[in-house]
């Protein structure tokens, strides 16, 4: 049976931490959707089509990944994508209370769907995306934290505001 893992996160926009972790999900699992999970109520720096057009030119042309969006409930997606889990990547402490949380939450909702965890890698412990917004925003260098497609959004952005 194929083995297939759905990635949420806001990506807004995707790190070289969130790439870490899609790559050793890659190790684990036959497929990977990457969802990007959004409230219509918040608007980030990235509109949602722009943080998936940054994940397809991170992820290149790979026939295991997919990117998608969604705004609702996230265990009604990870069941109608027949996937039984849900893959998370884990930080500091900081981290842990929400995903404690998240993904007990997620279990109750849908029994039949279990959270994995990668833990960061050490390059990239202290990368977020907000982090790297606001360093960015203030004109800091963020090369090596995030993709290059990404240093050049940002650039892009942060230039226009
Ligand atoms: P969310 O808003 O749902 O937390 P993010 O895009 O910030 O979405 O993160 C998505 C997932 O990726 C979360 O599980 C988060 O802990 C994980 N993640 C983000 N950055 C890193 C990193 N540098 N190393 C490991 N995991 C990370």
């Amino acid at each position: 049976m194929e083995r297939l893992a759905v990635y949420p996160g806001s990506f807004d926009p995707i790190t070289n931490g969130h790439l870490d972790i899609i790559k050793r999900g890659l190790r684990f699992f036959d497929k990977l959707i990457i969802l990007v999970a959004y409230n219509p109520n918040k608007s980030g720096l990235f509109p949602v089509e722009e943080r998936m057009e940054l994940i397809r030119q991170v992820v290149g042309d790979d026939p295991r990944i997919r990117v998608d969006s969604f705004s609702g409930l996230l265990v009604n997606y990870v069941r109608d994508s027949g996937a039984a889990v849900i893959l998370r990547g884990l930080r500091a402490l900081s981290d842990f209370e929400y995903e404690f949380q998240f993904a007990h939450m997620n279990r109750r909702l849908a029994p039949g769907v279990d959270t994995v965890f990668f833990m960061t890698d050490e390059r990239n412990h202290y990368v977020s995306s907000s982090l790297v917004k606001e360093v960015a925003s203030l004109g800091g260098d963020v090369t090596g934290l995030v993709p290059h497609a990404v240093v050049d959004a940002l650039a892009a952005k942060y230039r226009r505001k």
